[in-house]
């Protein structure tokens, strides 16, 4: 299909072809885990599984699970699985050290990744929920903390910034409040750049227009029209919370009794049946609706990078992401495809993750974003 985007170079609007999925219900794209500890609770571990290699030595893998509530248990484990103290805590930290060995700290390795980018521009990009703000029962109060919004905001006046989220993009610019930075919302189907005039360091098209990229805007009536179906259909099981995200949606089921998951995961199958072109993808305890076009966090940092000026080749730049979540993998694997650029991965517990280094949480992250700033303004004092 073709959709329409704003040229990053001339402003004018041009067609761009995107390559559409197939929507079917059952199938769902789950990380490759290697260990078979690791693999989540609920998901089948000895069929319908396929493996990939995907070129850099990483692995995907693809699960054709039963039912819907299967991945909605898999993605949600809500309990440790039954074994001893003792046992569960020394296997989990067997885990925890093998795999900090092959994600390693960004904080313990800043030295590297500082050597890495002499003589390139740093880009960064930053996804919003469990990165910037603390994970939370309401999605409506993920606030930021002002000391966070300093921190990227020093970030901010020496590298061009992105913050790439599930979100509509005006709800992450309600909370992240800086206008200085480029916002990809609906991850990544909703992309702006800071207006014209705004203060900004570097990340300014030549033309001194905001960029803007909207590939799914035909699915906007649609998008609509199944939001108010899903609010209508689910507000019988308490908890559930239907959220537009503008060009997607999210179903949370974190405030869901577990008994009624099954439910849930029903209603929405029911209305999502109707829509072939919209496919279901989910999270932790959130199921996500999106149109069925190929277009992810990925290609938002693709585009963005191109929009600066940094195309494919090019060894000027070094993009480094921030995320939390499945949906920042695709941005990790777009840097290890591109050979270019770190993916940082925000977790706590050992997840398969295309990134290359891992920060614990949004406090190590601050943390992060902190030095680096301190870092430049410190480079830049020492070459005057
Ligand atoms: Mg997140």
């Amino acid at each position: 299909m073709t959709v329409g985007c704003k040229d990053p170079k001339t402003g004018k609007m041009m067609k761009q072809s995107v390559r559409v999925s197939n929507p079917t219900l059952n199938f769902i794209n789950v990380p490759i885990v290697r260990d078979p500890k690791l693999i989540p609770r609920g998901l089948p571990r000895n069929k319908h599984l396929k493996i990939e290699s995907n070129g850099g030595g990483h692995l995907v893998r693809e699960a054709r699970v039963s039912t819907l509530l299967d991945s909605m248990r898999a993605s949600s484990p809500a309990r440790a699985r039954p074994a001893s103290a003792a046992t569960r805590a020394a296997s989990l930290d067997d885990e925890q050290k093998s795999w900090i060995q092959r994600h390693p700290s960004a904080l313990s390795m800043f030295e590297q990744i500082t050597r890495a980018s002499v003589g390139k521009k740093i880009v960064m990009f930053l996804d919003y929920d469990g990165t910037l703000s603390p994970i939370v029962e309401d999605p409506d109060r993920a606030f930021m903390s002002d000391e966070m919004r300093e921190a990227v905001r020093d970030t901010a006046s020496f590298f061009p910034t992105a913050i790439v989220s599930g979100r509509c993009r005006d709800k992450v610019y309600s909370f992240v409040k800086l206008t200085e930075l480029y916002y990809a919302g609906s991850h990544g189907m909703d992309i702006k750049g800071p207006p014209p005039g705004s203060r900004c360091n570097g990340n300014r098209m030549n033309n001194g227009e905001s960029v803007l990229c909207q590939p799914a805007s035909e699915f906007l009536p649609m998008i609509d029209e199944v939001y108010k179906t899903l609010v209508e259909s689910t507000k019988s099981i308490p908890g559930a919370k239907v959220e537009t995200n503008k060009f997607c949606l999210s179903v949370h089921f974190r405030c869901v009794d577990e008994k009624s998951w099954d439910d849930l995961a029903k209603q929405v199958k029911l209305v999502l049946s109707e829509y072939p072109k919209l496919k279901l993808t989910y999270g932790r305890k959130v199921l996500e609706i999106r149109p069925t076009i190929e277009w992810d966090k990925g290609k938002a940092l693709e585009f963005l990078l191109e929009a600066l000026g940094y195309a494919n080749s090019n060894d000027d730049v070094l993009p480094i992401y921030i995320g939390d979540d499945r949906t920042d993998e695709d941005a990790f694997k777009v840097l290890r495809e591109r050979g270019q650029g770190l993916g940082i991965l925000v977790s706590k517990v050992p997840k398969e993750t295309n990134a290359s280094y891992s920060l614990q949480e949004p406090s190590e992250v601050m943390s992060f974003l902190r030095r680096l700033a301190e870092w430049k303004r410190k480079s830049l004092r020492a070459s005057l």
